[in-house]
């Protein structure tokens, strides 16, 4: 039991550490801040007033003018509560952990391995491995302390998740079992060249559509050399972090990481009226198209929109029709992802406050 000065101060600390993150909050969801102020379209280079991105014709299939307007409508009914990335609790939470940690002079290689870490099992529930194994003033993370803490995680993988793991050349798994997987991952990531200059990429900030394509570059590289982790999900999930901190500059957005049999994938072949398998590079350019006759709509909102957000609320739409039953009562596959979500964040609340991190969620 601590004396009643140390419990002083380890609340004290704590309450100035999260008022530091407020501040931080208010004045800029995003960390990194951005120059540009006349702004070009990422694939045609001319500005965004002039560009005629929207009379080319799509890859494959044609717009179907039905299910067009009712996403239209899904959008400007706030997408079932999903409208922008950083109305996903999972997005936030990363932002925030993000904030901290630059405010205390993180290094660029933590905050990259952090949100790689997060993404790989994506549960709300790893994030305490992250605060308790990565602290802003040390160049590597705990290592102990991170297999310590996925340990003690009870289930790894999110419910209805494809397991995914480092593979070695015959494609059999690496390791004994999903930890030491991860943890032999992990510890490969950090310190690969590639990823070292992703990194310091991000942290400098992605401004322009050539920079994102040197980390277009690294992360296929990466993705080549870790077979079987880092593939088109995980990116595009990494890629939502990174936007929504604005490392990657929406400007930038070339193209976006459409993974095959994803609810966005899905509702491109319903838009665009293909019955058919749709290769990644068609669904990426079907999702460049799309985009640019959104952004002629009346649901665009020229200050947050971006590749990200269409992809996001596409995949919402498709889980906004799927329907299911739970506890006696209908409901879609979108409501029901936000309950399990929500149910998990709650659960991480109390957790932490149980532990001895210092560390507090924000009230939502
Ligand atoms: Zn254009």
């Amino acid at each position: 039991m601590p004396s009643v000065t140390r419990r002083r101060r380890i609340k004290r600390d704590r309450a100035a550490r999260f008022r530091r993150a407020n501040i931080l909050k208010k004045k800029a969801s995003r960390v990194w801040a951005t120059s540009s102020r006349h702004v070009d379209c990422a694939q045609c280079g001319v500005r965004r007033t002039r560009c005629r991105c929207f009379e080319i014709l799509p890859a494959r299939g044609m717009l179907q003018t039905g299910p067009f307007r009712a996403y239209i409508r899904f959008l400007e009914g706030n997408a079932g509560g999903r409208r922008f990335l950083s109305d996903s609790l999972d997005i936030s939470l990363l932002c925030q952990w993000l904030n901290v940690m630059i405010a205390q002079g993180g290094v660029s290689m933590m905050l990259f391995a952090g949100v790689v870490f997060f993404r790989h099992f994506n549960r709300v529930s790893s994030f305490g491995a992250i605060v308790s194994s990565m602290e802003p003033g040390k160049k590597a993370p705990t290592w102990k302390e991170l297999e310590e803490s996925l340990q003690e995680t009870p289930s790894l993988m999110k419910a209805f998740a494809r397991p995914h793991f480092l593979r070695g050349p015959d494609g059999s798994m690496v390791g004994q079992d999903m930890r030491q997987n991860t943890m032999y991952f992990f510890r490969s990531l950090y310190d690969h060249k590639h990823a070292r200059e992703a990194a310091d990429m991000l942290i400098r900030g992605i401004e322009t559509p050539e920079q994102y394509d040197r980390l277009e570059y690294l992360m296929d590289s990466l993705h080549s050399h870790f077979p079987g982790v880092l593939g088109s999900y995980r990116r595009k999930s990494l890629y939502d972090i990174w936007v929504e901190v604005n490392a990657i500059s929406k400007h930038a957005l070339r193209s976006y990481p459409v993974a095959v049999g994803t609810g966005t994938a899905e509702s491109l072949k319903i838009l665009y009226g293909i019955s058919g398998s749709v290769s990644e590079p068609v669904l990426r350019k079907l999702l460049v198209h799309l985009f640019h006759r959104v952004r002629r709509s009346s649901a665009f909102r020229a200050e947050k929109d971006s590749l990200a957000t269409i992809a996001l609320t596409l995949c919402g739409w498709y889980r906004s029709k799927q329907r299911l039953q739970h506890d006696g009562v209908r409901m879609s596959g979108l409501e029901r992802g936000i309950q399990l979500e929500e149910q998990e964040y709650l659960d991480l609340r109390r957790e932490l406050r149980a532990s001895d991190l210092t560390w507090e969620v924000q009230e939502w």
